[in-house]
């Protein structure tokens, strides 16, 4: 009876200890990924291996100020953001736990990652890139006039820009690359011509000021390559109609290069689930997780190896490539408070 007894109680125990170890498969993931095509990339992850992650979406100023407010009681494991500055701000705040791992170490470039933590760890990794192009109207606007983005404070562009807010992280990172490429002093100028050529007070989102150009109200828009990949592969006639009608630069390819941005992802600092959230980050750096960026959201992929096909992409540019900024993101947060001030001078909203 007595071993009968004990025999039940390891059962149970085992039991127990399944379930508390299938309660604990799972991942809070605080995401800033606005695209509806990443359901895919997660559920590869959830069928590969088991972890279930729960998702919370907000945009990058909301999670940073939500992972501050809850401390050291946040449940979240995986930062997902998608600007470098921002995950640069993340890491000043201390809000994220460096991890070690040689898969993504070996996989992910050094420009395209915080700085080395003191304890040897990486704070966040990028895992796609996105390119600030120029798109403009292919019936006016000659491509040689808005192949840098000094052009575009150029006095010949006058009242033909639209771009989205100064402060959008999108602009702000740019900014920040103008002004690591040209000095304070000139970038300040060249934001103060940006003013001056606008053809419309900024409003909206990027795929706006695209179809700002389509439709007439300006000439010249800024944008991320994934809107205009995205305009280009829909299912809409209309989309692609706005696509044919606009051309696409990538600026400064005799210069410094066209500037780039990530989309990243960082270990929370007091996640209850470093494990799941590692495995996570380097399931991101995996080939399938690649090409989910790529042919999903059409973002290039980063991890060594991993090439695209993916149509919109290869069509932007000439034989697919373009020579990118090579300055690393990790960069592009210290000078943004800068920038901050240079727009208030200048009057860019
Ligand atoms: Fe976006």
């Amino acid at each position: 009876m007595k071993k009968k007894t004990l025999a039940l109680a390891v059962v149970l125990a085992a039991t127990w200890g399944a379930t508390a170890q299938a309660q604990d498969q799972v991942l809070n993931l605080y995401s800033a990924r606005h695209y509806s095509t990443d359901e895919a990339l997660y559920n590869d992850f959830t069928k590969a291996t088991g972890i279930k992650i729960n998702r919370v979406d907000a945009d990058d100023a909301g999670i940073i100020a939500r992972l501050k407010a809850e401390g050291s009681a946040s449940p979240a494991d995986v930062i997902l953001l998608v600007d470098a500055a921002r995950l640069w701000r993340g890491e000043q705040d201390g809000l994220f736990l460096p991890v070690k791992s040689k898969l993504l170490g070996d996989a992910i470039p050094t420009s395209l990652r915080a700085s080395p933590a003191a304890d040897g760890g990486t704070a966040w990794y990028g895992f796609s890139t996105r390119a600030r192009v120029v798109v403009y109207d292919k019936a006016k606007v000659q491509p040689a006039d808005v192949d840098t983005y000094e052009e575009l404070a150029d006095a010949k562009n006058k009242g033909k820009l639209c771009i989205r807010t100064g402060t959008h992280p999108y602009n702000l990172s740019l900014f920040s690359a103008v002004t690591e490429h040209l000095g304070a002093q000139k970038a300040e100028a060249w934001l103060k011509g940006l003013v001056a050529n606008m053809a419309r007070a900024p409003k909206g989102g990027d795929t706006d000021q695209i179809r700002g150009v389509a439709s007439g109200e300006c000439q010249i828009a800024v944008t991320n390559s994934y809107y205009l990949a995205r305009l280009m592969r829909s299912d809409k006639p209309e989309d692609r109609a706005v696509a044919e009608k606009v051309g696409v630069v990538f600026p400064n390819q005799s210069s410094w290069g066209t500037h780039v941005n990530i989309a990243g992802a960082a270990v929370a600092r007091h996640s209850k689930n470093v494990d799941n959230a590692v495995k996570f980050l380097e399931y991101l750096a995996s080939p399938s997780a690649q090409n989910h960026f790529a042919n999903g959201n059409n973002e290039w992929p980063v991890a060594k190896g991993v090439a695209t096909d993916n149509p919109a992409l290869k069509a932007m540019t000439p034989d697919g490539q373009f020579k990118s900024d090579a300055i690393p993101v990790s960069v592009l947060g210290a000078n943004q408070l800068k920038v901050q001030q240079m727009l208030d001078r200048v009057g860019f909203k």
